[in-house]
């Protein structure tokens, strides 16, 4: 049996990071198993699904590099499908038209809940042998119902939370196709997914109230029963359900605050699945390791400092043009162009090891390429008159001297000998004169990848105010 899976996200609103983890499981099972990834939009929700949600999907799993082997499918597109399949039903009487008015269910309800039933269709309309059936109203749009089975339980071992039952009488015959003959949710899933040929769903375990009804549908239609996975919720650092409240929420959200996609991956793989006490590991190696009885039956908690951490960690591993590609990019969006100036890739060689995330990065090499003003505040501090002298002397000694690191960390100590100061009172204003900051990286690594005519410019700039 060849492994199929699928995403089937709806497209109500962005990636978020819950549906990014389920991607990522089900892309890895398949993955792990030579399978196919299906990517499937269900997109049945006109009133609340928008194509910018659709591209924001798309976009989201492209980023992640969650590629799919089939699809994108659009529910919407296959409606002629839904009702073939909802006529053969009609046909098998396995499904029936029930004609009950808004006003007679309200009624229904309204009764049973007078004697604490729990609310269900009562089967007016369900054919059965010797049972005589009025005739259907004039003019009112039946919806169609599946027979459910009356008795008996439904049941499957869930993947990740174990067996679970259901009994039929707490499952009623639920619509399939609306009065103007549009399917129903749970219809359409699982008439995909047995087109589809999918053999192991994995999804949200807000999904598992829907099983049982999809698992009869599946008995009706004389298919497979595929293998269940439910995912435990997501929580947010504070232990609530993760919701809008907790600010990135969105993949897409990620990218914008710099994080790269493998720390993403890297940490959303460990959000309710382990592997001993492995935390940082690539997609291949997730891939090798994936299995469905590591997935924890628990909610799992977010934790942004880990995801954090995993961000730094990447950052230090990634391949510089790759990061000077990224940051590139960030600047330029604030009208700051590399091309012109320093080596964008030795300028984050000196700041990957200190950058949480890209934007970091980007704030931190910005002043290589911007022109820079020192705060009043930071002039005053630091540019005093004998820190000014000290730093004419140095330019002094910087033309003659070889650009290299070794000899210009040499200049910079010598000129604060011969000025009668301390090494730092020399670096300091010096990095404020350069970069509009009194820290930065060592700075003899700072003035080589600068380079002798920014640095020369900087300085007679500073000195001419
Ligand atoms: N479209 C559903 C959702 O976005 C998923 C359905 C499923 O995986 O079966 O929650």
């Amino acid at each position: 049996m060849k492994v199929r899976t699928r995403f089937a996200p709806s497209p109500t609103g962005f990636l978020h990071i819950g549906g990014a983890r389920t991607a990522l499981f089900s892309w890895a099972y398949a993955r792990r198993h030579g399978g196919v990834f299906i990517l499937r939009v269900e997109d049945t929700d006109v009133a609340r699904s928008t194509p910018a949600a659709v591209q924001a999907i798309l976009d989201g799993m492209q980023w992640l590099g969650l590629a799919h082997d089939e699809g994108p499918f659009y529910q919407m597109q296959r409606m002629e499908r839904y009702k073939e399949v909802i006529a053969g039903m009609l046909a098998a009487g396995s499904a029936y038209y029930c004609y009950t008015s808004k006003d007679e269910l309200d009624q229904l309800r309204a009764a049973q809940e007078a004697r604490k039933e729990k609310p269900r269709y009562d089967g007016r309309w369900r054919p059965e042998s010797g049972k005589i059936l009025p005739a259907p109203p004039a003019g009112v749009a039946p919806v169609v119902r599946f027979c459910n089975p009356v008795d008996g339980v439904v049941s499957w071992d869930d993947q990740v939370k174990g067996r679970i039952e259901f009994a039929n009488v707490e499952l009623d015959d639920f619509i399939i196709a609306r009065g103007d003959g549009t399917p129903t949710y749970n219809f359409c899933v699982v008439v995909d997914d047995v087109d589809m040929g999918i053999t192991h769903v994995i999804r949200g375990d807000d999904h598992v109230n829907n099983t049982p009804r999809q698992i009869n549908l599946l008995h009706a239609l004389q298919a497979p029963v595929p293998h269940y996975a439910h995912l435990s919720m997501i929580l947010g650092d504070d232990g609530q359900k993760l919701s809008k409240r907790h600010g990135a929420v969105s993949v897409m959200q990620y990218h914008e605050d710099g994080y790269l996609p493998e720390a993403v991956l890297n940490y959303l793989a460990r959000l309710g699945w382990s592997h001993g006490d492995d935390e940082v590991f690539d997609m291949n190696q997730f891939v090798a390791w994936f299995d469905l009885n590591h997935i924890t039956a628990s909610a799992a908690q977010f934790n942004t400092e880990k995801l954090n951490w995993l961000n730094a960690h990447y950052i230090r591993q990634a391949d510089l043009s790759r990061l000077a590609a990224d940051v590139a990019s960030r600047l330029a969006v604030r009208d700051v162009a590399t091309v012109a100036g320093p080596d964008l890739e030795r300028v984050i060689a000196l700041y990957r090891e200190r950058a949480g995330n890209l934007n970091e990065l980007a704030d931190a090499v910005h002043p290589f390429y911007a022109m820079v003003t020192p705060s009043a505040e930071l002039r005053e501090q630091h540019l005093t008159p004998s820190a000014c002298a000290a730093l004419a002397a140095l330019q002094d000694h910087f033309a003659g001297c070889p650009w290299q690191a070794a000899e210009l960390g040499q200049a910079v100590k010598q000129t604060a000998a011969e000025q009668g100061l301390k090494m730092p009172q020399v670096a300091i204003p010096l990095r404020v004169a350069l970069l509009g900051l009194p820290q930065s990286p060592a700075i003899d690594a700072v003035l080589e990848v600068m380079g002798r005519e920014r640095v020369a410019e900087r300085l007679s700039r500073i000195l001419a105010v």
